[in-house]
């Protein structure tokens, strides 16, 4: 639970919706105003992929639930475990990287995508999940911006300082993780989550091409000394940032719908509070949480629920919301003529989407 974060926010938020009632009007709030808003931005943390039958990490569907392993997650994400017990480091993220590519992205991923491909709204994907389920389901890689890495790529265990025959323009500093196989689960502990023998290790597939000490995933972990943040990152970030300042600019109204974004590390939450706090009036931050929704006290709507429930009644409230009122009664045509005149004029043509970023 981060102290740090509470202190300095925790007093200025409320309790998010409690009763069915509060729960239905939070979510007709959120979806007039994504109806509303000029742009959308989707967060999401380890509580989102807990609908896909992925761990959290701490909570009851953890990574450690069940294993014979005598560490906090903080204590094992720490780079140093490549150097001092690699077959542990190997099999702990091997399991990981097993899981993401088994796993499919499940339906709240293809909700969010529907509404970015159909509302006609610019928006972007930011990250704290290093499964890579957003890419999974469909979403442009440019378009998502991931602040921890991700289980999908590789980069050397050592300092790139270290690592010897580097490009000079730095291109090949992190490489794709497919050149990993499947099938290698069998060859793990799962008690202790090691790598049952060091030979295994041995393979090519996790190797540095360059130097030929071990690869490791580009992930940031918690304790990290060598992590590499690659090129493509960095421009993700670079447009990320440069679509945000554009919004905050010209005071827009943003929506962001957070998923799954936990306390112990609240980087999902901080982000989405930050955003909607910095663009205009209108700005909405929906955060579903079954086990803390709290919210700023404005600009925030905080529903009890998973990332996949969630959604899916934030879309039937949305779909409702976007269906075109009824026509007239006989009864109201017979209004003032100036009324039933306003009541024909056509909408405005709805608003031009800006470019996404690059
Ligand atoms: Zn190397």
């Amino acid at each position: 639970m981060s102290t740090v974060y509470l202190e300095h926010r925790d007093a200025h938020h409320v309790p998010g919706a409690g009763s069915s009632d509060e729960i239905e009007a939070g979510l007709q709030r959120a979806a007039e105003a994504i109806a509303a808003c000029d742009a959308l931005l989707f967060t999401a943390g380890a509580g989102m992929g807990v609908d896909s039958g992925l761990p959290d990490f701490r909570g009851t569907t953890g990574l450690w639930k069940d294993r014979d392993v005598a560490m906090t997650y903080e204590d094992m994400s720490d780079d140093k475990w490549f150097t001092e017990d690699p077959a542990f480091a190997w099999g702990v993220n091997y399991t990981q990287l097993a899981m993401y590519r088994k796993n499919a992205s499940h339906a709240g991923y293809a909700t969010l995508l529907k509404w970015a491909n159909t509302l006609g709204k610019p928006y972007c994907v930011w990250t704290s999940n290093i499964d890579g389920m957003f890419q999974k389901a469909g979403f442009p890689n440019e378009l998502v911006t991931t602040c921890h890495g991700d289980m999908h790529h590789l980069q050397c265990s050592v300092d790139s300082r270290k690592c010897k025959g580097l490009a000079e323009d730095r291109s090949d500093e992190v490489w794709s993780a497919e050149v990993i196989p499947d099938g290698l689960d069998e060859e793990i502990d799962p008690g202790s989550l090691r790598f049952i023998d060091a030979p295994s290790l041995d393979r090519p597939c996790f190797k540095c091409p360059r130097c030929g000490r071990l690869a490791r995933p580009n992930v940031w972990f918690c304790g990290d000394m060598n992590y590499v943040v690659r090129q493509s990152t960095c421009k993700q970030r670079d447009g990320y940032n440069k679509w945000l300042w554009d919004l905050q600019g010209r005071q827009a109204k943003l929506v962001v719908i957070e998923c799954g974004g936990g306390l112990a590390i609240p980087s999902v939450r901080i982000e989405g509070e930050d955003d909607v706090d910095s663009c205009g009036d209108g700005s909405l931050l929906v955060r579903f949480n079954p086990n803390d929704c709290k919210v700023p006290s404005s600009k925030g709507v905080g529903i009890p629920l998973g990332g996949m429930r969630g959604l899916a009644l934030l879309d039937a409230a949305l779909q409702k919301a976007l269906t075109p009122k009824r026509s007239p009664t006989r009864s109201s045509l017979a209004a003032p003529k100036s009324k039933a005149a306003a009541a024909r004029k056509p909408s405005p043509a709805p608003r031009k989407p800006s470019p996404a970023p690059p």
